[in-house]
């Protein structure tokens, strides 16, 4: 034992019982000292979110934050009519594990349907922010409209996440995201950037788990989750880059182990209900929902199920962009976006008994034919499409739309991200055939921050594209929609400067979708 001049802790503290004068006079105490750091820490610094709203339930997150957290604590939720909390609709409580990252998932159920509430958490005397939420109208329900947004993309290290801030303006029911919620990439030592990612490339369950760490400490973010409900989607990135069913873009042997770290961590830290923990390393995060009698909304997995890309470069996989005439695998009929039970699943789901189908995917749906290359222009290679979006598997987009066609399904819009650019365009029930009839609009909403593309390929791009009303690569935003029975509108959102998070955001174009019209109407 070390000597020391000083009072033992020991001591002090049962001078501290004996007197209360003595509290204050100078004693450090390593025990007290820790606990008083404890109580500063806050556990509440990732914010609440709510998600996967039902009738009658929806979830509600949080993760608990700081340093020396035991490996279970109990987290006590509630749920109240108003933003003061004195009229509680629910409470319970769960345990936070560090297994899950000290993540809730909790699950409130038996609530009145097309409500707006209140909710927030107490765990280790804190207690956290309050978020808003809201439950789905009953399916029966007649509904006079639904507010919602779409939204994807969202890289840390390429901007301020003022996007964020205008979704949080809302007021909406529900947000859509849409995939690419984290970049899984170590930002370039010499980038230029306005914040950097911290440590490397995520692979490993730790490097994920802290990756959402960095991205949820966005005060912008945690507004936007604060403020609706949120119905989620993976990407890629959520991963790694360009990755298809359990095959990495290095055709890494062990790719399968970290899928399965990311797809864990993905769960952990979205507000998606317990049932969708992954298992075995797969979890089938699609789903639907009828917004009362007013719209069929699904949500779908393009990555998990998919079949490898078409011809990609030598030794490798992932994306390539190729010419559909030296590339006759992409044309195989058997190729998959999906994987046969999900679009399955999907083909069965449309409804023809609302007057609004929409579908909640992740990239661009509709053809976007590349410029042929200057060199080989003689050669002919044919369209040159991108392979990772749906240009890359045209015989399952055929599937999916010709459906649409042959079932008459009412007011089917797509929805999608991916491509860091705003597109609008209408969707041919098959693109191979200029006089088929349209049977969807579809609307692509660009980043909430990674770098688009030149807006002068996008032009260029455009005339070989005619189907495509509207595509702009130079802005960040996110989409918003309001929709009723008569009509959907669409109002295409961008940030003014992404290098500033106080950022004024503005409207960059509206479109709009007529109930019993397909495609596009009007600007
Ligand atoms: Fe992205
Ligand atoms: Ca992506």
């Amino acid at each position: 034992m070390k000597p020391s001049l000083a009072p033992t802790c020991g001591a002090a503290r049962r001078a501290v019982l004996r007197s209360l004068s003595l509290l204050g006079a100078g004693v450090a105490c390593p025990a007290f000292v820790r606990h008083a750091r404890a109580a500063d820490v806050p556990r509440f610094a990732l914010g609440v979110a709510s998600g996967h709203p039902a009738a009658a339930g929806v979830v509600l997150w949080t993760r608990l934050s700081g340093p020396d957290l035991p490996p279970q604590v109990e987290v006590a939720w509630e749920l109240a009519h108003d933003e003061g909390f004195t009229r509680i609709a629910a409470r319970g409580r769960e345990v936070a594990l560090a297994e899950d990252a000290h993540t809730v998932h909790a699950e409130p159920q038996g609530l009145e349907p097309g409500r707006g509430y209140w909710y927030r958490f107490t765990a280790l005397g804190q207690q956290s922010a309050a978020g808003r939420t809201r439950t789905a109208p009953a399916p029966g329900a007649e509904v006079a409209r639904l507010d919602f947004a779409i939204a994807s993309c969202q890289r840390w290290d390429h901007g301020h996440w003022a996007a964020w801030r205008d979704v949080a303006d809302g007021p909406l029911d529900l947000v859509l995201f849409l995939g690419d919620y984290l970049y899984e990439y170590a930002t370039p030592a010499r980038a230029a950037v306005v914040r950097r990612h911290e440590g490397g490339v995520a692979s490993t369950l730790e490097q994920y788990r802290a990756r959402y760490a960095q991205y949820k400490s966005d005060p912008l973010l945690q507004a936007a989750h604060a403020a609706a409900p949120w119905i989620v989607i993976w990407d890629d990135h959520e991963v790694a880059n360009d990755y298809a069913g359990v095959q990495g873009e290095r055709l890494e042997a062990d790719f399968g182990q970290r899928r399965a770290a990311a797809y864990q961590a993905w769960w952990e830290h979205m507000p998606v209900p317990r049932a969708l923990r992954p298992v075995q390393g797969g979890a089938a995060i699609y789903g639907r929902l009828d917004w009362g009698r007013l719209a069929r909304l699904q949500w779908i997995d393009d990555r998990q199920y998919r079949d490898p890309q078409a011809c990609a470069p030598v030794g490798r996989g992932g994306s390539n962009v190729v010419g559909e005439r030296v590339c006759p695998a992409l044309a195989e009929p058997q190729r998959t976006l999906l994987g046969a039970a999900q679009e399955r699943w999907l083909a069965e789901g449309w409804s023809l008994q609302h007057p609004w189908n929409l579908l909640a995917q992740q990239t661009l749906m509709a053809r976007w034919v590349h410029p042929p290359r200057e060199a080989v222009a003689a050669r002919d290679e044919g369209p040159r499409v991108w392979t990772d979006g749906w240009d890359g598997y045209p015989a399952a987009r055929t599937r999916l739309l010709s459906t649409l066609a042959e079932r008459r399904v009412p007011g089917a819009v797509v929805l999608g991200g991916d491509v860091h650019a705003h597109v609008v365009a209408d969707l041919r029930a098959d693109f191979r055939d200029e006089r088929s009839p349209v049977v969807a609009a579809e609307f692509c909403g660009t980043s909430i921050s990674s770098h688009g593309p030149p807006q002068a390929r996008l032009q260029l791009q455009r005339q070989l594209n005619p189907h495509v009303h509207h595509a702009r690569g130079d802005q960040r935003g996110s989409i918003r929609f309001v929709l009723t029975r008569e009509r959907l509108d669409a109002d295409l959102r961008a940030v003014v400067d992404i290098d500033d998070p106080a950022s004024a955001v503005a409207s960059q174009a509206r479109f709009g979708v007529e109930a019993g019209r397909p495609g596009v109407a009007s600007g």
